[in-house]
């Protein structure tokens, strides 16, 4: 059990460098930082320490094998000062699903859950107010364990560091359909947070953007025939009035904007199918006109609308509608996040 955590606080606060007014994404680092190692088979306790760097041996696994796993999650405070959390809890579940897939061990919950709230506490400070703006939170484990054997590492370090950020893109994004490169495979670690399924999607993304796209729409790896993901984010795509998103699986990640967005849109009464979807059905919705909206949904962005798509030397554009499910499901999943409407599924957790 965890009573108190201990907090070493930072002799020089660097909170008021930071222009809160021109935030990027995920590149200033809030003061504190939580830590958690796992050594002699167990996790010990974390402890709140200063921002800095961490010293490790180059015989490390991680440098070598890979193994390490992430989350990605917000804090927001509201005009009253409070802070809240969305839906914390799936994303502590997911980071121990994503670890048992690469064989590291499990973290127990209240080291996740109470190192979180007592970093935010001593961080609260670092918290934006700002319209669109947030603390986004980066929670990681990996093999600080040494060896050239490869096997699993015998130690580990957990950490959440975070950073105050604001939107993760600007403008619609103009996407290509893969028919190539997969980001993931049937029994492979796609459903995971894993550090190198995004190293593989670094260079057939640069390959889009040097033909003038910015992210690039994954394809199952076994007929390129589905559509599956968006960069590092699930897809959704309107055609008519319907909403579709495929299914989770060992490939698709199970987002949990994906999910909450499933529900609201429920609750707003607009027709939600999941299921998978082809590339050829999207690429038919879009010459016929029956193509409303493509958009990505995940923790950083929220909601990133797709203004067109790339599919075998051929442009499509989408239209340019008025009213979007894409802006109305984004206002009020960031109404429920920072406390500006009512939360009827119970997902925000305040501080
Ligand atoms: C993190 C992630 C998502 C989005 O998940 P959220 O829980 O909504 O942030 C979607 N796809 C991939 C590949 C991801 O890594």
């Amino acid at each position: 059990m965890l009573n108190n955590i201990e907090i070493t606080k930072t002799k020089a606060s660097k909170l008021k460098d930071v222009d809160f007014d021109n935030l990027k994404f995920g590149s200033v680092f809030s003061d504190h930082m939580l830590e958690c190692d796992f050594k002699d088979g167990k996790w010990h306790a974390p402890k709140v320490v200063p921002y800095q760097p961490i010293t490790l041996d180059p015989s490390a696994k991680i440098f070598h094998y890979g193994q390490s796993v992430f989350e990605g999650m917000k804090a927001y405070k509201d005009s009253k000062d409070d802070v809240f959390l969305f839906r914390p809890l799936e994303n502590f579940k997911r980071l121990n699903i994503s670890s048992k897939r690469l064989a590291i061990p499990e973290i127990p919950e209240d080291y996740f859950m109470e190192g979180l709230k007592t970093l935010l506490e001593v961080d609260k400070g670092w918290i934006p107010t700002n319209e669109g703006s947030s603390l986004y939170i980066r929670p990681f484990v990996f093999a600080s364990g040494n060896g050239f054997h490869a096997s699993p590492a015998d130690a580990y370090k957990f950490i959440i560091c975070t950073a105050p950020s604001g939107a993760y893109f600007s403008g619609k994004l103009k996407v290509l359909i893969e028919e190539t490169y997969s980001r993931s495979a049937n029994g492979g670690v796609g459903f995971a947070k894993a550090g190198g399924n995004y190293a593989g999607q670094f260079y057939p993304t640069q390959l889009a953007i040097d033909k003038g796209y910015q992210q690039v729409i994954w394809t199952d790896d076994n007929t390129h025939e589905y559509i599956e993901e968006a960069g590092a984010m699930n897809i959704f795509v309107r055609i008519n009035d319907t909403l579709i998103t495929g299914p989770t699986s060992d490939r698709i990640l199970d987002g949990i904007t994906r999910k909450s967005i499933i529900d609201i849109a429920k609750q707003q009464g607009i027709p939600v199918e999941v299921r998978k979807i082809t590339v050829k059905e999207v690429v038919d919705a879009a010459k016929s006109g029956a193509l409303k909206e493509m958009f990505g949904a995940g923790t950083a962005a929220v909601i990133s609308p797709i203004a067109g798509f790339g599919y075998k030397n051929e442009d499509y554009d989408l239209p340019e509608l008025k009213d979007t499910y894409a802006s109305t499901l984004k206002t009020r999943i960031t109404d429920i996040q920072t406390n500006k409407s009512d939360d009827p599924f119970g997902w925000r957790v305040k501080l």
